[in-house]
């Protein structure tokens, strides 16, 4: 026990870097061997994203040097978990299961805030799906969300070996749950346990009540749960259309922008 949670530790940045190119090369490889839909514009889209992704990347570097692993280790024996006295394997599942429901929570708000919104819609913008959506996420969203998973981590008292199984199991589910690869009867065995490709899709959908559904991250349970559930779009996944009505997909810098106009359209 002791030795995976130090292992992770020492190793975390093999972890995370071998765990999240792995997964990205396998599904670019897959989305092409076994695509859900037809998609064009790949390498612009590809582009767009990859460039957020590595913005930010360092944008976090910069305003918080060490990372939630900090933050882990600032707030080691203290909240819920330290004052329970939990620890070990314990300590580590119910962390991790923790931390996916803030994330679930956060998605939720993010859409029904109206102030949070727009960070969001730059995601939602995008009008076709693949591996690359992932890394779509404007970076006052990325802000926001560090910032309330640090307050999660702070209030659980998270061990430092969970928010690193947290961090990697996260970056591989974005990038799992956006792919435009077609899995078949396996996404319905899957979405009993995890968030699957087909699951998260609806949630892309442009029909408004049907983005309002599949909150989820990487656990399937909390949508099931607290009834944000649907299991299949109106439309089919072949005709459904992605994206937002009023955000055209157009370009890296209107996409930067956009939280800043539609505040200044929505004060
Ligand atoms: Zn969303
Ligand atoms: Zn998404």
């Amino acid at each position: 026990m002791a030795g995976f949670f130090d292992h992770l530790v020492t190793h975390h940045a093999s972890w995370r870097s071998g765990i999240f190119v792995s997964a990205l090369m396998a599904l670019a490889v897959l989305e092409i061997i076994r695509p859900r839909r037809v998609i064009t514009n790949r390498p612009q889209r590809w582009f767009n994203h990859l460039f957020l992704g590595a913005a930010n990347i360092i944008l976090l570097r910069i305003v918080l040097p060490g990372g939630l692993m900090a933050v882990a280790i600032f707030g080691h024996g203290n909240g819920l978990i330290g004052w329970l006295g939990i620890s070990g394997w314990a300590a580590f599942f119910i962390s991790l299961i923790a931390l996916d429901f803030v994330v679930y929570a956060q998605h939720i708000g993010l859409h029904k805030v109206p102030f949070l919104w727009p960070l969001h819609a730059p995601h939602h913008g995008d009008r076709a799906l693949d591996v690359s959506s992932g890394l779509r996420f404007h970076p006052g969203e990325a802000l926001v969300s560090a910032a309330i998973k640090a307050a999660a981590i702070l209030a659980l008292g998270a061990p430092l070996a969970a928010v690193i199984a947290f961090e990697i199991i996260l970056s591989a589910a974005s990038l799992f749950t956006h792919a435009n690869w077609a899995l078949g009867r396996v996404d319905g065995w899957l979405r009993w346990a995890i968030v699957t490709p087909d699951m998260h899709r609806i949630h892309h959908s442009r029909v408004a009540h049907e983005s309002h559904r599949n909150f989820g991250f990487f656990i399937s349970l909390w949508d099931r749960l607290f009834n944000t559930w649907q299991a299949q779009p109106e439309n089919g996944h072949q005709n459904m259309a992605i994206g937002l009505d009023d955000m055209p997909d157009d370009g890296l810098t209107a996409t930067l922008n956009r939280p800043w106009r539609q505040w200044v359209q929505k004060p």
